[in-house]
């Protein structure tokens, strides 16, 4: 995912107190996953077929699972799935001949974070079947957490409803009653049945060309972890991008969604190039609404994506990359637990980080890194350091609370001083050599650091040694020898405003064309704080920042704005907070705006004017955020 976290504060203070373990987890006892009730060393599950209608009234997926499943331990006769909120009607083995016998079910009591645990009875007359056919009629409520509903006055056309999932971390059990860890891999088929105006799209494989006829059949063949299941179904389009490449997305969104993503299918080519072959056939995009919570996810075939990136300008593409490199660094080798999630999220942003470099530049590379530092010495100010360690040995109390910056850029500065260590030659193919070997397959951080002893610390030695890597994985803060990342251009447009706000430089002078995104955001970020406000309206006006198509630009903008009380470009700001539903961009103004001193009824008000479009997930962090400034 790219920036899961609805507010990366999150990840400290939603961790429990008081539940930390000191022991370090053995190696052949980390892969036991605390967040499934499934028994997956009795039985394993090998694909899973679905068949659902999808009912926009109720809210609600109603039809059923069935799950094959393979008995490892011949003595074993209950099988414990994983649900959230489901509805269950009835559980069926399927057996030979299209016969099915009702099985004995009973489902748990409920666990706010974990669901009900589903327990099944295998009869007696299948107790000596290795391999069972497990059938289970349901249906979702709308309170599942991992679908969102949207009436159609939250859609870019206005005429049709849309719904979308979001399965991670431990979400997809509120959509389907099955073992829902990232350890356990299936492969899946579906048939959905829709409205007949609407088309349904699953992280399968898809058919740009499918009839509207109510009917929608997929087939995934490469197996997944189940936080990959998606599915998403509205009033969308398609438009090609390249041979393997294409954008799914409202029809109003669909000239500026292929514009904005044209070098989508370069992007592949070049990443194949780096990574080793892509192992999933096409690679397409979906653009969601505006209240899409997340800036990307990377549901395999097909990312879904937040229209937040569309500038016009293409610059904030670095989330395609970033969700395209998942296909390598997550979907392909998946992290055995959610405590190991910074195999999946540090790979990818350093994957990113090497596409970002291939495709625009080093500079632009580097300008990315550099904010990514930043964000990531602010939270080692913030989190407590037993939550610091790439590989945390405190036991984590809710698994999407499990990723922040430590996992995505302390990842990314690991794998950097890596490649700096040996040779950028020698750790591609060490990387190559990586994702081949555990190509479809799960890995804890004790694993990956035998793997990474043997291939590549003691196969080059005196570089690396294996206590500097455990510094990495479990001591908090930065090791020595980390790379500190520098962007001239950064530094530049932060003297430059400096110089601007204590008068001695004329806006004209200062060469904001040539720009990136990042540059205008360091110059914005740095202006005096007692700037006054005929100077904001004078930038205001030169760099047209309240009307910015740029949300990034826009975000930043709105924050100072918020921050400074600068009343003239409050209209807009609050557009922007009802145009978006997109955490990371509405946060920081509300939390600004109520801090201000002045404004903290102004930031409800809003609040309550916008909260019909956000996802449910933002309104209750939002809610909780301005709670704490009253
Ligand atoms: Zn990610």
């Amino acid at each position: 995912m790219r920036y899961l976290t609805i507010g990366l504060l999150t990840v400290v203070t939603a961790i429990a107190p008081g539940c930390a373990k000191t022991e370090r987890p053995a190696a052949e006892t980390a892969t036991a996953d605390v967040f499934s009730f499934a028994n997956t060393t009795q039985f394993v599950t090998r694909h899973l077929h679905l068949d659902l209608d999808v009912d926009f009234d109720a809210q609600a997926l109603r039809g059923n699972a069935t799950l094959q499943l393979e008995r490892l331990d011949g003595n074993a006769s209950r099988i414990v799935l994983d649900t959230r909120d489901l509805d269950i009607d009835t559980v069926s083995f399927l057996v030979d001949g299209g016969m099915s016998v009702d099985a004995d079910h009973a489902l748990g009591d409920r666990d706010d974070t974990l669901g009900a645990p589903l327990t099944v009875d295998v009869p007696p007359d299948l107790e000596g079947d290795s391999l069972l056919s497990l059938r289970i009629d349901y249906n979702t409520n709308p309170e599942s957490t991992a679908l969102m509903w949207l009436p159609a006055r939250l859609t870019a056309g206005g005429e049709h409803p849309l719904m979308f999932s979001q399965s991670q971390s431990i979400h997809a059990r509120s959509w389907v009653p099955l073992q829902d860890t990232p350890a356990v891999r299936i492969t899946y088929s579906a048939t959905i049945r829709t409205p007949t105006d609407l088309v349904a799209v699953m992280s399968a494989n898809n058919d740009p060309a499918a009839e509207r006829d109510g009917e929608f059949t997929f087939e995934m063949p490469q197996p997944i972890p189940s936080y990959l299941l998606a599915i998403a179904v509205g009033n969308l389009g398609f438009a090609e991008l390249g041979d393997r490449t294409g954008v799914y997305a409202e029809p109003e969104l669909l000239e500026a969604s292929a514009w904005e993503f044209a070098d989508t299918q370069a992007m592949l080519e070049s990443a194949e190039a780096m990574f080793g072959p892509y192992q999933w056939g096409r690679y397409d995009i979906l653009i969601l609404p505006p209240s899409f919570p997340y800036g990307g996810m990377e549901n395999p075939r097909l990312s879904f994506l937040t229209p937040s990136l569309i500038a016009g300008d293409r610059s904030l593409v670095a989330v395609v990359a970033h969700e395209l490199a998942h296909s390598w660094s997550g979907n392909l080798v998946t992290n055995a637990t959610w405590r190991d999630i910074w195999l999946n999220e540090g790979w990818t942003t350093y994957l990113e980080y090497r596409l970002m470099q291939e495709i625009f530049s080093v500079e632009r590379a580097e300008e990315e890194n550099v904010i990514n530092y930043e964000e990531l010495l602010d939270n080692f100010e913030r989190i407590d350091p037993k939550y610091q360690g790439l590989a945390p040995e405190a036991d984590l109390d809710d698994p999407d609370y499990a990723q922040g910056t430590i996992q995505y850029h302390k990842g990314n500065l690991f794998l950097q001083f890596l490649e700096r260590s040996f040779g950028r030659e020698t750790f591609d193919l060490f990387i190559t050599k990586y994702f081949d070997a555990h190509a479809f397959e799960v890995i804890t951080s004790e694993q990956f650091l035998d793997y990474l002893d043997a291939e590549l610390l003691s196969a080059y030695p005196g570089k690396v040694g294996r206590a500097q890597a455990e510094e990495w994985l479990y001591e908090a803060g930065l090791p020595e020898g980390a790379i500190i990342p520098r962007a001239t251009t950064l530094e530049r447009a932060r003297e430059l405003a400096g110089l601007w706000s204590s008068g001695e430089i004329v806006l004209d002078r200062i060469p904001m064309d040539g720009w990136s995104p990042h540059a205008t955001i360091h110059f914005i970020d740095s202006l005096d704080a007692d700037l006054p406000a005929e100077k904001l309206a004078e930038v205001d006006a030169a760099l047209g920042l309240s009307n910015t198509q740029n949300a990034e630009i826009a975000r930043t903008w709105f924050t100072q704005v918020a921050k400074r009380g600068y009343r003239p470009a409050y209209e807009q700001l609050g557009n922007y907070l009802k145009r978006y539903g997109r955490a990371r961009l509405i946060v920081p103004i509300y939390t600004a705006l109520a801090g201000n001193g002045e404004d903290a009824d102004l930031a409800q008000e809003l609040f309550a004017a916008a909260r019909d479009n956000y996802h449910p997930q933002t309104v209750s962090y939002i809610e909780s955020r301005l709670a704490e400034r009253q």
